[in-house]
């Protein structure tokens, strides 16, 4: 059976390879030109799950734990795992107990250790918090790097194929494991589709909305970090990733509005006031690029991978989907093998 993924964002590049690993054969159907456009081409590329749990649940923590060991094996290379460090201004240090007692994995540290770990911030911030076993990665590399070693084992990707989820998908989409159609006598005539088209899918699966995430790319060589920097505020919190060669990515916005139009300059002026509380050094940056991801989210924030006329499809990864890409992609492939051994039992 020829399984047919479409969307090659993050969550369809690391489905892919999921299940050529499981010795599916799989083609893949991307609407751009080129893989890794929508959500996933926006991305910071933290691995935090312990950052996250903080406006997440525990089941977040848990299958993002397992995503990042994913990350660590599948791209040695790739994967930077020198933790995260979350830091506040004096006047906003409630922020920071508040973010510790949502959260797991860290330690305090003073101005000291944050010295020691970013020598750049030192004499800045006289508190913050560090997640030592977090990691981040560059999502282009990352996505390119998939596409290509899928490639190299003979998956077929379709550019610029556009068809979208059919109407039907309007009825009958369950959220959540277990609802939905069950093996219904979709996907068992060899053209089982998952879709993976992330924000693309509002409107055919019930509950999807979109959270627009403005960023931007920032250039300097006056200063270098070594690890996500996350900056809290009641409003406006910040992170800065680095990206290495002087760029650092800069997010994000969360706004509940499907709207991928550009950065708007409320926006703009709020993340860069932030930059340059983190380090004046930004006020001389050269902003290189700027952009707007959609987020597919559900309306508890959680992914799940739910039934379709079609199939499958891989729904609101949120703010989360480098992190958690890979527990949906097993959840894909769990499902597809059961389906499979069901089938198998039927005509025995
Ligand atoms: C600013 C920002 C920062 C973020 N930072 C992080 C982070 O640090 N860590 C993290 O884990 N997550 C992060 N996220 C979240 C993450 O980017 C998303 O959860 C993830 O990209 C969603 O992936 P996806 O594959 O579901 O959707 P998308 O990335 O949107 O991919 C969908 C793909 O489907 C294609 N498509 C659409 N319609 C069709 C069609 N009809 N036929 C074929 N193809 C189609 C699109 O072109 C696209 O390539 C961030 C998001 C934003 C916006």
């Amino acid at each position: 059976m020829t399984l047919v993924i479409r969307g090659a964002g993050i969550a369809g590049l690391v489905t892919a390879h999921e299940l050529v690993n499981r010795g599916f054969s799989v083609e893949v159907h991307e609407r751009a030109g080129a893989v890794g456009h929508g959500a996933s081409h926006f991305a910071g590329g933290m691995l935090a799950p312990y950052c996250e749990r903080e406006a997440a649940p525990d089941l977040v923590l848990q299958i993002g734990l397992r995503g990042l060991d994913w990350w660590r094996k599948k791209m040695p290379a790739d994967v930077i795992s020198k933790g995260t460090l979350v830091l506040a201004q004096p006047r906003d240090m409630p922020e920071l107990s508040r973010f510790a007692t949502r959260t797991q994995g860290y330690e305090w540290v003073d101005a000291e250790a944050i010295a020691a770990l970013e020598p750049d911030l030192a004499g800045r911030f006289h508190k913050g918090l560090f997640f030592a076993d977090e990691a981040h990665l560059d999502p282009r590399r990352a996505m390119r790097r998939l596409y290509e070693d899928l490639e190299k084992r003979g998956t077929v990707f379709r550019l610029s194929c556009d068809k979208t989820m059919t109407p039907s998908a309007l009825h009958g989409t369950g959220t959540g494991a277990g609802t939905g159609t069950g093996d219904g006598g979709h996907g068992n005539a060899g053209n089982c589709i998952i879709d993976c088209t992330g924000a693309a899918a509002i409107g055919a699966l019930p509950g999807l909305r979109g959270v627009r995430g403005e960023m931007l790319y920032l250039h300097t060589p006056d200063i270098t970090l070594s690890r996500p920097v996350r900056l809290l505020h009641p409003r406006h919190p910040l992170y800065v990733v680095p990206r290495g060669n002087d760029l650092f990515m800069l997010g994000a916005t969360m706004i509940e509005a499907a709207d991928s139009g550009p950065i708007a300059v409320r926006s703009l002026m709020e993340l860069l006031n932030m930059a340059f509380a983190v380090h004046p050094a930004f006020g001389e940056a050269r902003v290189t690029e700027t952009g707007t991801g959609i987020r597919p989210a559900l309306v508890d924030n959680v992914p799940r991978v739910v039934e379709t006329p079609e199939g499958l499809a891989v729904a609101g990864m949120y703010r989360h989907g480098f992190l958690l890409a890979p527990a949906m992609a097993q959840e894909v492939a769990d499902r597809l093998e059961q389906r499979h051994t069901n089938r198998e039992r039927k005509f025995a």
